[in-house]
């Protein structure tokens, strides 16, 4: 090319002599297209590996402990607003469990005060919802020495992982404890039960298998306070051969339990995936022993956690504890106003 300025003949020079060249291929292109594709197929591992579908454990401390429905309130919101129409909203509050009772009154009250945007809907609907909770204590009373506390409830409900919980919280809380195997169905309840009486480096009194659960509570009781316990927590079957079996059984083990005195509290510990099978749960049991209380267990993973507002409105019987997940950190405390501003929270 001549030097001096350059001419716009020089440029189609270049260009010809470029295009008669023969194609070059750089072996860069064949190493950055590899790289590329091993990049694709680990992506598409990983990204498996994490789908749902996959994974069997429920994660421990997932981020959002209850399912919000805000997302689907939006939606609803967004498709009958437009028209006046709170069917929607009702129905995803029916979804959650909530129950009828409960959603009526919270959907009337909103609807009176007609909120003009989705923010204030949700607003309205949240003290409605908080407004459903009536109870104001739900500390348990543990001042009686030893305060007994049966725990009951069907079969998997998670009984048995809520009395390890308590006696972790109880030995935080400096009181000790002693446990009572009233699950004498099955041997493998009451070894469930010792295995975490190890863990959690506690005393715990069985039976044989097929044992009268009378003498196991009997026994567990000398055992409390010959030790000066401060806590007896009793755990119970949830399934003999019939239901009337069942509740005849707890009717006694309630009756040996009180021998020495009141017990300080009957918890009913509820799976929040039983939906309003639940309530039914809890009307059987209330029949049977004086409940003061119920543990919703399984909060974690499950959209329906609305079932809270249906025990209390519709049953009397205040939660105390909520389930959220396997550990025995996880219990807590039930607090209405952070469950409903939870319940809400669009995730
Ligand atoms: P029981 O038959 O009533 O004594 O129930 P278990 O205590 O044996 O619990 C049944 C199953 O539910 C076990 O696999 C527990 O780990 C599980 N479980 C109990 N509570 C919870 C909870 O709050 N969240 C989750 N995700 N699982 C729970
Ligand atoms: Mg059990």
């Amino acid at each position: 090319m001549p030097h001096g300025p350059l001419r716009r003949s020089d440029l189609m020079e270049v260009d010809r002599a470029r295009l008669a060249a023969p194609m070059q291929f750089d072996p860069i292109y064949l190493i950055i297209g590899a790289a590329v594709f091993v990049l694709l197929v680990v992506g598409f591992l990983f990204w498996k590996r994490g789908d749902p579908d996959d994974t069997v454990a429920i994660p421990r401390r997932p981020r959002s402990r209850i399912s919000g429905l805000g997302g689907a309130l939006r939606n609803a919101w967004g498709s009958g607003m437009g028209k006046g129409d709170w069917d929607s909203i009702e129905e995803v509050l029916l979804g959650a469990d909530v129950g009828v009772v409960a959603t009526t009154a919270v959907i009337e009250g909103v609807r009176r005060q007609g909120p003009e945007t989705y923010e204030g809907a949700i607003e309205l609907l949240g003290a409605g919802l908080k407004s459903q909770f009536e109870t104001a204590d739900r500390s348990l009373s543990l001042a009686a020495s030893p305060a007994v506390i049966l725990v009951v409830g069907v079969n998997g409900a998670g009984k048995t992982t809520t009395i390890a919980k308590l006696a972790h919280r109880f030995l935080h809380e400096g009181r000790s404890v002693v446990l009572g195997a009233g699950d004498t169905f099955r041997a493998a309840a009451a070894d469930q039960l010792v295995t975490w009486g190890d863990r959690l480096d506690v005393r715990v009194v069985r039976g044989n298998e097929g044992a009268d659960p009378g003498s196991v509570v009997f026994d567990t009781l000398a055992a409390a306070r010959a030790a000066g316990a401060d806590v007896v927590l009793i755990d119970t079957a949830g399934r003999l051969h019939g239901k009337k079996n069942l509740m005849a059984e707890l009717e006694k083990i309630h009756r040996v339990a009180s021998g020495g005195g009141e017990v300080a509290e009957v918890l009913l510990v509820l799976d929040a995936t039983a939906g309003q099978n639940g309530l039914v749960q809890v009307r059987e049991f209330a029949t049977s022993v004086p409940l003061s209380g119920v543990v919703l267990t399984k909060l974690d993973g499950t959209a329906r956690g609305g079932i809270v507002v249906a025990v209390e409105k519709e049953l009397g019987v205040p939660v105390k504890f909520v389930g959220l997940g396997e550990a025995m950190e996880d219990l807590e405390v039930f607090d209405p106003n952070r469950f409903v501003d939870e319940l809400l929270e669009q995730s």
